[in-house]
């Protein structure tokens, strides 16, 4: 997924935000007719940890940028028999089992902001990704997000199927968050790589184990990106471009310009 050989006319940009550096270079180019901005989110060469992507720069970078859609791509475990590894999810909800040390809002240091997350995904873009088929492409799975970067053991593995989770990774928390917060639509694609560790007939997951099925699916994911791309249209109107509408609480008088200027996207 890193190695987008397919984006035409692509340069790079380095860029600096409010919230620091993102994880990476972002490269720009032209992918299905659209204008496309690409964020390796663990950094050129996969150099960072789940707990160590900056998150808010990334978001923050992309907003700066004047992308409208954001389209997630990871790698997750199975906590269900049916969701076999090379199963395509769209997931429509998330439990955040991290533990708490990512930075995850925007607000704070005097700014105080509520945004809702009863459907952390955007549901117009969900549809993008599920209608672009051939690909049979499941919808709906609960997340469950790790701090990691440790695969659970399998007492956790088991506690998360018994609470009715469907698939486990170490990034939807906080990144759809901000995105909501920065008025993006985001809506992640995941790829399932394993079984986790509680399947008694299956291999527990390693970091081999993943990689090995990444390779073997990424041509899939790919395409299904691309026809998600070509299906979607960046100016149609959608509720979470509105999400900031009356979210902030802090009287205005008391926010100061240094604040605005740093929230201003
Ligand atoms: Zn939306």
């Amino acid at each position: 997924m890193y190695d987008l050989d397919s984006l035409e006319n692509a340069e790079t940009a380095n860029l600096m935000t409010p919230y620091g550096r993102p994880s990476g270079p972002v490269t720009i180019g032209t992918l299905a007719g659209r204008r496309v901005a690409f964020i390796a989110r663990h950094g050129t060469g996969h150099r960072l940890l789940p707990s160590e992507v900056p998150y808010r720069a990334n978001i923050a970078a992309l907003r700066q940028l004047g992308v409208r859609q954001v389209f997630a791509v990871s790698a997750v475990g199975s906590l269900r028999e049916g969701l076999a590894p090379g199963t395509l999810v769209v997931p429509d909800q998330i439990v955040d089992r991290t533990r708490g040390a990512r930075s995850g809002t925007f607000f704070g240091g005097g700014v105080v902001g509520h945004v809702p997350m009863a459907d952390p995904y955007c549901a117009r873009l969900r549809r993008s990704f599920l209608d672009a088929g051939p690909a049979d492409v499941v919808d709906g799975a609960t997340y469950c997000c790790i701090e990691g970067p440790q695969f659970s053991t399998r007492a956790e593995s088991r506690l998360y199927r018994a609470w009715g989770l469907d698939i486990i990774g170490m990034t939807a928390v906080p990144e759809a968050a901000l995105a909501r917060e920065a008025g993006l639509c985001y809506a992640a694609l995941a790829m399932v790589t394993d079984y986790d560790c509680w399947h008694e007939s299956e291999e527990s997951v390693t970091a081999d184990l993943v990689a090995r099925t990444m390779r073997k699916n990424v041509e899939a994911t790919r395409g299904l990106l691309t026809s998600a791309l070509n299906q979607t249209d960046p100016e149609a109107d959608c509720l979470c471009r509105g999400s900031l509408s009356g979210a902030v609480v802090t009287d205005p008088a008391l926010i100061t310009a240094e604040d605005r200027a740093r929230l201003g996207l």
